[in-house]
């Protein structure tokens, strides 16, 4: 490659960026989610899409469980668990159904180095929470602690908090939230033990409580599972002078999904 680089009076640095742009002027861009040719970067192939799920009303407007009819949440639009033991946030809404589909998008994002799916998923979180984006002051991510920081590189929430921002033109206070203790992995917990572990884990930022004070805030996650995360947040957020706070998140577990 020096030579090459010499040859054609290039830095590294450019001649690598000339590879890449000419690969992928040569390549086509691959589906998100499988092998085939697509038209663009960050777009699904026909039957990938066909099999993505994606959450549209009627749905629970407080959690996103989606509707089999406009009748089912009532007046209220709201699911059972919701009304009989409701969230604190306002309005909460997912892109997809946490679904194999769903996973094939998210648990890349998760723990590889795809960052890319970011964009892709935050495209249709801000189609699925359209009307929370217009009426929010500022997009906050639910925070990694620190030592998971290390482990993964990146917060998969904070990237797509920030293609969120970049799409519905609202500012992102990516550090608004601090974990206050490690806390256990969530998986395999029940929905009691999920709220334990994670009750009292998050407080606003010292330093950023100004930022958030009175402020109308979208909350952004990557899956919402039973709540307890993002109910923890939200307390974080209200006790920290949040005027509201509404949920957005990339899918959404379903009960009868994970009971089944
Ligand atoms: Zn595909
Ligand atoms: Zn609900």
């Amino acid at each position: 490659m020096p030579d090459l680089a010499a040859a054609f009076g290039l830095g590294r640095a450019a001649l690598r960026h000339a590879l890449r742009w000419g690969l992928d002027a040569v390549l086509p861009p691959q589906c998100l989610t499988c092998d085939m040719a697509v038209q663009a970067p960050g777009q699904m192939c026909s039957a990938c899409f066909r099999a993505t799920e994606f959450v549209t009303e009627p749905c629970c407007q407080q959690c996103g469980t989606p509707f089999s009819s406009a009748q089912q949440g009532g007046v209220a639009k709201r699911c059972d668990p919701c009304t009989q033991d409701s969230p604190p946030w306002r309005q909460g809404r997912a892109a997809l159904r946490y679904d194999n589909q769903a996973r094939r998008i998210i648990l890349p994002l998760k723990h590889g180095d795809r960052v890319e799916m970011a964009r892709a998923l935050a495209t249709h979180m801000a189609r699925a929470g359209a009307t929370l984006l217009r009426e929010a002051d500022v997009i906050v991510p639910v925070p990694l602690h620190r030592w998971r920081l290390l482990t993964r590189r990146y917060n998969q929430s904070a990237l797509l908090c920030h293609e969120l921002g970049r799409i519905a033109g609202r500012p992102v206070v990516a550090d608004a939230l601090v974990r206050t203790r490690a806390t256990a992995s969530l998986a395999g917990k029940t929905k009691r033990q999920r709220a334990q572990t994670v009750s009292g884990a998050f407080a606003v930022r010292p330093t950023r409580q100004a930022r958030l004070a009175g402020q109308r805030v979208v909350l952004v996650d990557d899956v919402l599972t039973t709540g307890a995360t993002a109910t923890s947040c939200t307390v974080a957020l209200l006790a920290g002078g949040a005027a509201r706070v509404d949920l957005l998140v990339g899918a959404r577990a379903i009960f009868d999904d994970i009971l089944s």
